[in-house]
């Protein structure tokens, strides 16, 4: 125990107990799984269309027609009041079909753009998956998006038809229409605002789709063609639009599997919104292709609530962020104590590196660890994870996927040759590359042609984001390229100082910068929000300091702290460093279309 700060040693690995582990125990060895991996084997798992090809809607809900899955709950949905509605497999099927009718019926074509912009309600399940069997490209946002981040989205990717709620609409929608003149059609969930024109092109969901045929054949889908448009969080700039094609269900069914441990009798929740790829493809796609049961909620984040939902749904495997799981240790384990979450089998969080401390936490409130993973809006699924077979290293993203391989590169310069070079002694730094392709691969970012062309070197995709790969394999990440710090001859990752910082119990969020400084390159100053009951000031700055210093060693440590409310983030959760740096520095901010939180 360190006296200072109350915390133990964090162990360094976390074996499975047998309550812990579903996997089969041939998979228990992660080599061999990797090595007898073929993506054309995994490719039985699915159907593939009567028609022909392969269509994400087919297989995460048609195929399960005239099996036991039919009548199993696909979609548990539980409103902010506290109502539910469960769509059965069987229900989803002919729901979607309704909404894939409306749009025949409105004559909008394959591969032209639908919009979906609502709260977590069951017609945006319904819609994105209908507008998939009519072979559209579904983009959805955020309903917290404001006007602006939505015309700009809009246009960029010409959208044709947006599905919204009639407040959205007119709170948000309406007064963009003049920019938006290849937005034909509107469908709102509910009545039409009244005095809409016709020529507006609004329409009620209750008139359109709930008349609409239940039956709808989907037409021949080839693998390649375009499925989803996702835009990036916006955590390094401008968001780009990350364009996926209907083959990248193969992944979502194999990750959902793999990673995220999903067995027939689960009950899943995803607490992403849908509005972030995280919410898509593993809040809709991944375990309706696994076939179980998934909770769906309305309310936003408040950990009373989850645990309640928890409790009540018999949640076994839950996937989450860091942001949510920080709010929650915030509160402390105790929170936790009074309900009955024995149900939970699997904890998984993505989205922004897990502080070590927290995937312990996690032991220690649920009794479970989180299981860390890694991937991108540009890898369509994950990437590396803590397996489910396999031990977690705390602070650690994990191993490659089977099917996936993951290597450390270093660019050359030109006066090198140009290129890249893969680094394989263990623990060194690099740029963290996936050798090309994998099914649910990005097909291009929508039109940014050269930007997407550079990830691309010799094979492999460059991730941007910067790792080591310890010599078991497991991959650790470092930081963003971008967010990288140069000081005194060290590279100095944020996320390991703030890891360092919020072991100390007054610490519940930190975001660590480096400021340029004419001796040593830059200076290391960390953002520290603190949990409740701790107060700012120049005895916990000087303690801190302290703490960091002991921790890491003097050249990492920062050298700075400043105290905030709350940190700048993304509303996928992602904490925004390059704000925090403009600020500092009183440069321009930015696109802060994604902006959430930024209580300062
Ligand atoms: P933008 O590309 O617009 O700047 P973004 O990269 O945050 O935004 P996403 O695709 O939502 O957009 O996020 C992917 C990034 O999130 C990864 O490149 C990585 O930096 C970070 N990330 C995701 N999961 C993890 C994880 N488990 N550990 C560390 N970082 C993670
Ligand atoms: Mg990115």
């Amino acid at each position: 125990m360190d006296p200072e700060t109350n915390a133990g040693p964090l162990p360094a690995c976390i074996e499975k107990s047998p309550a812990m582990l579903r996997v089969a125990p041939n998979l228990l060895d992660h080599a061999a799984t990797c090595a007898a991996f073929r993506w054309d084997d995994a490719r039985q798992q699915l159907a593939g269309l009567p028609a022909g090809g392969l269509n994400i809607a087919h297989e995460a809900v048609d195929r399960h027609l005239g099996t036991p899955r039919e009548a199993r709950t696909a979609i548990r949905w539980i409103s902010k009041t506290g109502a539910h509605r469960d769509l059965s497999y069987g229900e989803l099927a002919r729901a979607s079909n309704r909404f894939a009718n409306a749009l025949r019926s409105l004559d909008v074509q394959a591969g032209e753009r639908v919009f979906v912009l609502m709260g977590r309600l069951p017609e945006l399940y319904i819609a994105v998956l209908g507008a998939l069997k009519a072979r559209c490209v579904v983009t959805p946002l955020f309903s917290a998006f404001g006007p602006e981040p939505i015309a700009t989205r809009a246009e960029m990717a010409d959208a044709r038809v947006l599905v919204t709620t009639p407040e959205l609409y007119q709170r948000k929608v309406r007064g963009l229409r003049e920019r938006l003149p290849g937005l034909k059609h509107v469908i709102v969930v509910g009545e039409p605002p009244a005095g809409e024109p016709e020529a507006s092109g609004v329409q009620g969901w209750q008139a359109l789709v709930e008349p609409a045929s239940e039956a709808f054949a989907i037409e021949a889908t080839d693998p390649e063609s375009l499925a989803l448009l996702h835009f990036t969080s916006g955590t390094t700039g401008r968001p780009k639009g990350a364009m996926h094609v209907h083959g990248a269900v193969l992944a979502h069914a194999v990750t959902g599997r793999y990673a995220l441990d999903l067995h027939d009798d689960d009950i899943y929740w995803c607490t992403a919104d849908p509005g972030w790829v995280t919410g898509t493809s593993y809040g809709i796609i991944a375990p309706l292709v696994c076939g179980v049961t998934s909770v769906v909620v309305e309310a936003e984040f408040d950990a009373q609530t989850w645990y309640a939902v928890l409790e009540r749904e018999r949640v076994s495997v839950w996937y989450t962020a860091p942001t949510a799981i920080r709010m929650m240790m915030k509160l402390g384990a105790a929170a936790v104590r009074g309900y009955d979450l024995r149900s939970l089998r699997f904890l998984a969080s993505v989205g922004e590196p897990l502080n070590p401390e927290a995937v312990v936490w996690g032991l220690e409130a649920f009794g479970l660890p989180f299981h860390d993973n890694w991937w991108q809006t540009e890898t369509g699924g994950i990437m590396i994870a803590n397996l489910a077979a396999m031990p977690i290293r705390p602070g650690s993203m994990g191993r490659p996927l089977p099917g996936i391989t993951a290597a450390i590169v270093r660019r050359r310069s030109p006066a090198e040759g140009g290129g890249i070079e893969v680094i394989n002694a263990p623990d060194a730094t690099g740029e963290l590359a996936l050798r090309t392709p994998w099914p649910s691969m990005m097909r291009g970012y929508l039109h940014e042609e050269e930007r997407y062309r550079q990830c691309f070197v010799n094979g492999w995709y460059l991730s941007g984001d910067l790792a080591r790969r310890d010599a078991d394999g497991y991959f650790w990440f470092v930081g963003r390229c971008d967010d990288v710090i140069k000081s005194a001859g060290h590279l100095i990752g944020p996320f390991e100082v703030e890891s360092a910082l919020i072991e100390h119990p007054a610490v519940a969020e930190a975001g660590v910068i480096g400021i340029p400084d004419p001796t040593v390159g830059e200076v290391v100053k960390a953002y520290v929000a603190l949990k409740p009951g701790f107060e700012p000031g120049e005895a916990l700055q000087r303690e801190l300091l302290g703490h960091a210093r002991k921790r890491l060693g003097a050249a990492v440590a920062p050298k700075e702290i400043a105290f905030r409310a709350n940190l700048p983030k993304t509303r996928s959760g992602k904490i925004m460093r390059r704000l925090l740096k403009a600020r500092e520095l009183g440069l321009p901010e930015g696109d802060l279309s994604t902006l959430e939180s930024d209580e300062r």
